[in-house]
């Protein structure tokens, strides 16, 4: 059974009960703290994971500094790290072929969703951006598998590694700037749901788009209308899905480069708009809803899409006022019959906190809410149902009415 000696060669980690029991109730990361003994093991290897009587769990990748230590990779041996990762790889690309429509852009590879953890990719038309975030992923041997094989599958022009330097430094990683890894193409243009946009791999926010709103952008439009207003509208992703169904369309953000590619892209689409102007503006989304609502400004559709508020679990509560204070805002400004389109990507935040909130600015604002849409992220972005933290994104579509 060369199986069998290959996993006994690696290094071992003994679990505490607490952490196996996570581990058998279905998740895939033990933290520092559920680790016993770590042996051997060196920063980013292959290890396989023990009870705390020496009975495997299966196998995983190694952080010897991150809070998550562990990251199950298989409930079996694994003989061949390199071998694993390719079909895994070949996978997460089926998955898409299978479920993803109407772009070229999308997440190939989100991380423990797909039994990679620590790597993301994101494919935007002929580039791939590549995000690494453990130490395992790190190591030549698995790069080099990684960029071998999506130019394989994928023969995309170039992949860029985006490079988090506050990730490195977590993992204890030496730093190293973001670039190019294969090819020599940095920039493109994508189309999703027959929209087009500017892409510049080595600027902007997360690994240049938020691919992870692409099928929401479709659900607003199905129901956006008259005038509208994105808040947060980073590049216009749902600015510019409005402008084709809308009368007027204004996009706020307090990023001026961000508001700048949103003008090149809205450039890119006027032809399919209906009015081709959209209105750019460049304030703090609070102070400028304040003042729109005490002027009385009012609008069809509202698309609130605000950073996460909540980093972590103590800010839950200052969160849940923060998106209480813009949705009030939002619901206020509404016409009667309007459309609220309500986002939050904090992972801290559960939906039903969401919802819960959401249902106090109704009452707060007087309005009744009819729930049209209670969405996720597109299925790119898939959540594993016993791993709660792979699911984040919310929004919510409602009718709002007096
Ligand atoms: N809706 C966008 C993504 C929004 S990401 C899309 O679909 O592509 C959040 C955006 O909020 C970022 O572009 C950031 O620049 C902006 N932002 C953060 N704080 C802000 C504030 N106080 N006022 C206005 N914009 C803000």
């Amino acid at each position: 059974m060369p199986e069998a000696r290959a996993t006994s060669a690696l290094p071992k980690i003994k679990l505490s009960p607490r952490g196996a029991t996570r581990l058998k109730s279905g998740h895939v990361w033990v933290y520092k703290s559920d680790i016993l003994a770590a042996n051997d093991a060196t920063p980013g290897s292959l290890v396989t994971v023990t009870d705390q009587r020496g009975k495997p769990l299966g196998t995983a990748l190694y952080s010897s500094s991150s809070q998550i230590a562990i990251r199950m990779i298989s409930h079996e041996p694994v003989a061949d790290l390199p071998a694993l990762l390719r079909q895994r790889i070949a996978d997460a690309i089926t998955y898409r072929q299978k479920l993803v429509r109407d772009t070229n852009a999308y997440r190939v590879i989100f991380s423990e969703a797909d039994q990679l953890p620590g790597l993301i990719v994101d494919r935007y038309n002929d580039i791939l951006s590549l995000q690494i975030l453990t130490q395992a992923m790190d190591a030549s041997l698995v790069r080099e598998t990684v960029i071998a094989q999506l130019a394989e599958e994928l023969h995309p022009a170039a992949i860029i590694e985006r490079v988090d330097p506050r990730v490195r430094e977590l993992e204890t990683l030496p730093p190293r700037p973001s670039g190019l890894l294969h090819g020599v193409k940095t920039a493109t243009t994508f189309t999703m749901n027959g929209v087009h946009f500017h892409f510049d791999a080595l600027e902007g926010q997360k690994t240049g788009a938020f691919l992870d709103q692409r099928e929401n952008y479709a659900a607003a439009a199905q129901y956006g209308k008259g005038d509208a207003l994105d808040v947060f509208c980073y590049q216009g992703g749902f600015a510019l899905h409005l402008a084709r169904v809308c009368d007027q369309v204004t996009g706020v953000d307090s990023s001026r480069p961000a508001l700048e590619v949103a003008d090149q892209n809205a450039g890119l689409n006027k032809s399919s708009f209906k009015n081709p102007e959209i209105e750019w503006i460049e304030a703090n989304a609070f102070d400028l809803l304040k003042d729109y609502s005490a002027s009385n400004r009012r609008y069809d559709t509202i698309v609130l899409d605000p950073p996460a508020f909540a980093k972590s679990k103590r800010d839950l509560d200052a969160a849940l006022r923060g998106y209480k204070e813009l949705n009030l805002r939002a619901l206020k400004m509404l016409r009667p019959d309007g459309i609220l389109v309500t986002c939050s990507c904090s992972y801290h935040v559960r939906q039903s906190d969401f919802l819960e909130m959401l249902g106090g600015a109704a009452i707060d604002s007087h309005r009744i809410l009819r729930l049209i849409e209670v969405r996720g992220q597109a299925k790119d972005h898939p959540v594993l149902l016993n791993v709660p933290e792979t699911s984040y994104l919310k929004c919510v579509i409602s009718h709002v009415s007096e």
